[in-house]
């Protein structure tokens, strides 16, 4: 067999078999199929998709390309969460020490920003000292002493992903259901979690711009995650306007903090519960996402989260004094005061405002642009609010004036005002258990 010949089957329609799925998935990493011949059964794969069993295949073989992370010897619960990717989206920071406290363990392996869409490991390292690089002893002694802890992927992490993201990025083959769940699915199991909970964007601010698609990619992820052993439950969730008020790497975490404090943004405290719970009911802790939302609510109002938290900021190198210090006043002095251009019902649309989050230096382009902890956006206000003309809607802050002038058009583009209040879908638009 030979690759073109899977090349050629994929392409005509054809069920893969495991042997051939490896012979291009492995014979990518070993070197022996070169990148033209990966980019076109790619594109096959795009267009003729694959059937459940090649997409657990498909996980599998790329989990195996790599190590996973050994946590034996630690009691568990390991659950994790994972979200497709949105603008304004801290949850993580909430979520890990809200259900560490409830007594989960949560070995959290995060990403970067890239494109329109923030990165937890970015935010977290807007921190004073804050190291998101673990070693695989370090990782494991945080989250056995603290419940939890939060890394970025190694390099013996799936690094058939590692290669396949990248090229995939480069031949127009990201936005492909099995592609995506055999990417997200192999990371999340390597890091060592038995359950996890997917966060599946939709909207103008996700991978997902409609229900049908986020539908069938939360029922992929579900799927493969059961075939492979696990426990999941993918929710569905609005992505039309950025979650909470602040877009920006320190920004984002001073909201995290009001968060566990109690006293953040209502669409933030409420997915950041219903994530919580779910991941409580999946580690098997909770019977129903009721009682388990209670737990959370507890771990929030108790002041037990926000302890785990400051606990973790030290345990990671992160300064706390300093990061307290910042709040409020980490802001860049280049700065732009947002204002409503007319009267009527405002919208904020996430997927422009997180490009121009990339122009203010929030996010990046390419892996290796540098981002800075001081920008972003402040708005005051959010979508469906009725504002007056001239009213300040927020304000934007970047990491030089150009950047600013550079964000200007789009985030005008983005902070539209109507005569009609913008039709609203629900923040938790499906939650579908496997
Ligand atoms: N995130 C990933 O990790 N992989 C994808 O393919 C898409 C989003």
């Amino acid at each position: 067999m030979r690759a073109v010949d899977v090349i050629m089957k994929k392409r005509d329609g054809g069920e893969l078999s495991r042997e051939e799925i490896a012979l291009v998935v492995d014979g990518y990493v070993s070197g022996a199929v070169p990148d033209y011949q990966v980019s076109a059964w790619l594109m096959a794969v795009f267009f003729g998709g694959m059937t459940a069993r090649e997409t657990a295949d498909l996980t599998d073989l790329m989990l195996n390309s790599g190590s996973v992370m050994d946590l034996s010897g630690i009691a568990g619960p390991f659950v994790d969460k994972h979200s497709t990717g949105g603008v304004g989206d801290k949850v993580s920071l909430v979520l890990a020490p809200m259900a560490a406290a409830c007594g989960l363990k949560v070995p959290m392996m995060s990403g970067r920003a890239l494109g329109h869409t923030g990165g937890t490991l970015d935010k977290l390292e807007s921190i004073p000292g804050y190291r998101t690089s673990l070693t695989e002893a370090e990782f494991r002694a945080l989250i056995e002493r603290d419940g939890y802890a939060m890394t970025g992927q190694t390099a013996t992490t799936v690094p058939a992903d590692k290669k396949l993201y990248a090229l995939r990025d480069v031949t127009g083959t990201v936005e492909s259901v099995p592609l995506i769940t055999a990417s997200i699915l192999s990371k999340k199991v390597a890091e060592g979690a038995e359950a996890l909970v997917f966060d599946v964007k939709c909207g103008p601010g996700a991978f997902m711009k409609t229900i049908e698609g986020a539908e069938a990619l939360a029922q992929s992820l579900a799927r493969t995650g059961k075939a492979m052993g696990k426990k999941i439950v993918s929710v569905i969730t609005d992505m039309t306007e950025p979650l909470g008020f602040k877009v920006g790497n320190f920004l984002e975490v001073e909201e995290s903090l009001d968060c566990l404090e109690g006293r953040g943004p209502a669409d933030l405290m409420e997915l950041s519960y219903v994530l919580g719970a779910w991941m409580l009911v999946a580690g098997g802790l909770k019977k129903d996402s009721a009682e388990a939302r209670r737990g959370c609510e507890e771990a929030i109002s108790s002041g037990r989260a926000l302890e785990l938290f400051m606990k973790n900021v030290v345990g990671q190198g992160g300064d706390p004094d300093r990061m307290l210090q910042l709040r409020g006043k980490a802001r860049s002095r280049h700065s732009l005061e947002l204002k409503a251009k007319a009267e009527g019902f405002l919208s904020i649309d996430a997927y422009k405002i997180g490009l121009a989050g990339v122009r203010l230096g929030v996010g990046r382009d390419k892996t290796s642009d540098p981002v800075f902890p001081d920008v972003g956006f402040e708005f005051f206000r959010k979508s469906g609010a009725r504002v007056a003309a001239g009213e300040r809607l927020g304000l934007m802050y970047g990491k030089d004036e150009a950047s600013l002038e550079a964000a200007r058009s789009l985030v005008e583009e983005a902070l539209s005002v109507c005569s009609e209040p913008p039709e609203r879908r629900p923040l938790v638009i499906k939650e579908i258990i496997a």
